[in-house]
């Protein structure tokens, strides 16, 4: 279609005879070179385009001939009406909006309306002389003949504009919400030894479990946990984003978060980071959990994602979209091997799970002076049991209330052992000191998957309290950076 700098579609009409692989390689071949490939199944009279075209046409030149409409109203309908939205979407697109079931809900609501108009389009009228002159007049009173090559000049060049803007627009379906940058704070935690670290999380988790042991060791290959760096160590940041209210406010379902943008804004370019959040719908078709594992700086992408299916069953998967939607707990780090705080602990002997344990213990150890306050970030897994998750299903489309209405809404699972599960913690917020108000953040989270059992979702608790064995890999942060905190609208 011309002209083909400005107008990207291309169609393919393939021979009878002609390859396959050759017809994908040309598809290949136009999408590399930014154009957009149909395919046609079969050859047709007029492709699709001129087909589509004339059908338009056709109908244009009757309203004219038929007295309905001016030739200069016919087109003033198209170009700031139909096409207005033509020009980024579809005829199907377009009906899927404009009944409440979609697509599928228009055609059942309005065929008999549709099949009535159209038995009134008579295609075998013929196109007469005078009406085209008519036609052919109203043009001219914008455009004189002898000012078409300007006007083609013109038209040419507000469809380069067009295509700049949608690619553009196209961009930022893709990437994000830009974060603004007065939307970032940061604090710095206290960063005790590891330690009196493993000291505390020893006293910590004893009320709760028959055998604890924490002490500081080498940190194993974590690659052989899932992840793509071998540690924790280097930079060592806690990230809170967003915030449940992106949840409950359907008018937030749909917010993005970038993560090279993610790693940007917390001041550490080429992050690794890792941890617990939404999965964005605009990526797997859904809401969903998120177990995040990216390498900004080498562009890698490791992260995993639990949906649940129609038929209630939980599914896990590789997670491809480099942005994530309403919430997530991160660390972020440069991946480094090093010393960390190994925990071991088993026969549970309370009613607390393994973090939440760790956490309340760590705060009756350090109070709630906010220069004393302690993230921890790492990986855990529960060698021996099972554990209980959710799942979080696909947004309700309305408004939700926090509270029971939230866990009738989750879908719960028992899932095994030998999972990675990423975990961050906070005992406090370090930033509520001089009247400041403090930050939302939210002080735990812990999301697992099982590549091998395709389990995954985010940890609750062990549903075996005395075969269960705990194994985790710690390390502490030094800061909490908060990006675009949901609370502050309520
Ligand atoms: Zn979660």
């Amino acid at each position: 279609m011309n002209p083909p700098f400005a107008i990207p579609v291309v169609e393919i009409i393939p021979a009878p005879w002609t390859a396959k692989e050759v017809t994908e390689k040309v598809m290949d071949l136009m999408k590399e070179v930014k154009m957009k490939p149909v395919l046609l199944k079969k050859e047709i009279d007029g492709f699709l385009i001129n087909r589509l075209q004339y059908a338009l046409l056709f109908e244009a030149y009757r309203l004219v001939a038929d007295g309905v409409a001016s030739p200069e109203d016919v087109d003033t309908t198209i170009r700031d009406g139909l096409a207005t939205r033509w020009s980024f979407m579809g005829p199907f697109q377009t009906i899927d909006l404009n009944a409440p079931g979609g697509v599928k809900d228009y055609f059942e609501r309005y065929a008999s309306s549709m099949e009535r108009v159209v038995r009134q389009q008579d295609n075998s009228v013929i196109l007469k002389k005078e009406v085209f002159d008519e036609i052919h007049e109203a043009m001219r009173k914008e455009t004189p003949i002898h000012r078409l090559p300007q006007r083609l000049a013109w038209r040419n060049s507000r469809l380069v504009d067009l295509a700049l803007h949608k690619s553009s627009q196209d961009l930022a379906d893709k990437r994000a919400f830009a974060i603004p940058a007065q939307d970032v704070n940061f604090a710095p935690l206290h960063v005790p030894s590891l330690k009196q670290l493993a000291h505390a999380i020893g006293i910590s988790l004893k009320d709760n479990f028959g055998y604890v042991q924490a002490k500081v060791v080498d940190c194993p290959d974590l690659r052989e946990w899932g992840l793509i760096e071998p540690g924790l160590n280097g930079g060592n940041r806690l990230i809170d984003v967003g915030g449940v209210p992106n949840l409950f406010d359907a008018r937030y379902n749909d917010i993005k978060f970038d993560i090279d943008d993610i790693a940007k804004k917390i001041d550490l370019p080429g992050a690794y980071i890792i941890g617990c959040g939404a999965a964005h719908n605009h990526a797997v078709g859904q809401n969903a959990e998120l177990m995040a594992v990216y390498h900004t700086g080498k562009n890698i992408n490791y992260s995993r994602y639990s949906k649940v299916l129609p038929d209630g069953s939980g599914y896990t998967g590789k997670y491809d979209a480099k942005y994530f939607g309403l919430l997530a707990n991160l660390y972020a780090s440069k991946g480094l091997p090093g010393k960390v705080i190994e925990v071991r602990a088993k026969v549970r002997t309370g009613e607390k799970n393994f973090v939440t344990c760790m956490r309340e213990g760590l705060i009756a150890q350090v109070g709630d002076s906010p220069s004393e306050q302690i993230g921890l970030a790492g990986v855990m897994t529960v060698s021996k049991g099972k554990v209980n998750s959710h799942i979080m299903p696909d947004f309700k489309g309305t408004n939700m209330i926090p509270g029971p209405e939230v866990g009738d809404w989750l879908k719960f699972y028992e899932c095994d052992a030998g999972m990675t599960t990423l975990v961050t913690l906070l005992t406090g917020d370090p930033s509520k000191k001089d009247g400041n108000p403090g930050m939302n953040l939210r002080t735990e989270h812990a999301h697992f998957f099982n590549d091998a059992l395709g389990q995954g979702g985010h940890y609750h608790f062990d549903t075996t309290p005395e075969e269960v064995e705990y194994l985790a890999y710690l390390t502490p942060a030094h800061h909490i950076y908060r990006i675009a905190d949901a609370f502050k609208r309520l």
